[in-house]
């Protein structure tokens, strides 16, 4: 059962939500998959049975996953579409990996159908433990994070390069989707994704802060 923990471990007092992600964030992303550079990025949901720990010792709920790290927003305080400054309700930062059965959504987005079945099943939301909000750099458009995948850089996500402005996102979810606390924002990712492998080291950074987290991908049964 995943908890909220924070960056030094403790438990956060908060329920498992539900995540709503961005996809085609970043202009750079969506042309390497040869998409669209929307007008205004895209949205869907992952449910609190797709939260897993992103530990140092993660094993893949299915093989030949796709990674997209992504920078990760925990939400404290509830919001809709009337509330005032929602910025203010983000408690935490950390980076998640938005797991995706890359064929399998393909196959989806061929026939025109929702991509649950590629990126919302079970163990597919690997979450970093929370950075309190405070402890990152002040002015957000400073933001950075990267990802090393066996000992060299493979994503590098600027908040600066964002299409929409995480301040921004909140806004355009917040017109369909409340937010409740414990639920999660993630913020679409950077150019760089690939397929993980059994033996893969990843270490993910936020650039000008302490927090870092290494995650090996264990072998299924181990
Ligand atoms: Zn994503």
């Amino acid at each position: 059962m995943f908890t909220h923990r924070w960056w030094q471990g403790e438990t956060l007092d908060l329920p498992v939500g539900k995540a709503v992600c961005i996809g085609r964030n970043y202009a750079e992303h969506a042309r390497e998959l040869n998409n669209p550079v929307p007008k205004q990025p895209l949205l869907f949901h992952k449910p609190a049975t797709a939260f897993c720990e992103l530990s140092d010792s993660l094993q893949l709920a299915r093989p030949g996953l796709h990674f997209e790290t992504e920078l990760a927003l925990l939400i404290g305080a509830p919001l809709n579409a009337q509330s005032v400054n929602p910025w203010s309700a983000v408690i935490g930062v950390t980076l998640a990996l938005d797991l995706t059965d890359r064929d399998l959504q393909a196959e989806l987005k061929q026939a025109g159908h929702p991509w649950e079945r590629a990126k919302a099943f079970d163990g597919a939301l690997p979450i970093g433990t929370w950075l309190p909000i405070e402890k990152m750099p002040a002015n957000v458009a400073d933001w950075s994070y990267r990802l090393d995948m066996n000992g060299a850089l493979r994503q590098h996500g600027q908040v600066s390069q964002m299409l929409c402005a995480p301040a921004q996102l909140l806004e355009l979810i917040l017109v369909d989707f409340s937010l409740q606390p414990g639920d999660v924002v993630l913020t679409g990712t950077p150019a760089g994704v690939g397929v993980l492998s059994t033996g893969d080291d990843l270490l993910l950074r936020l650039d000008n802060t302490d927090w870092q987290q290494r995650c090996r991908l264990a072998s299924p049964g181990s």
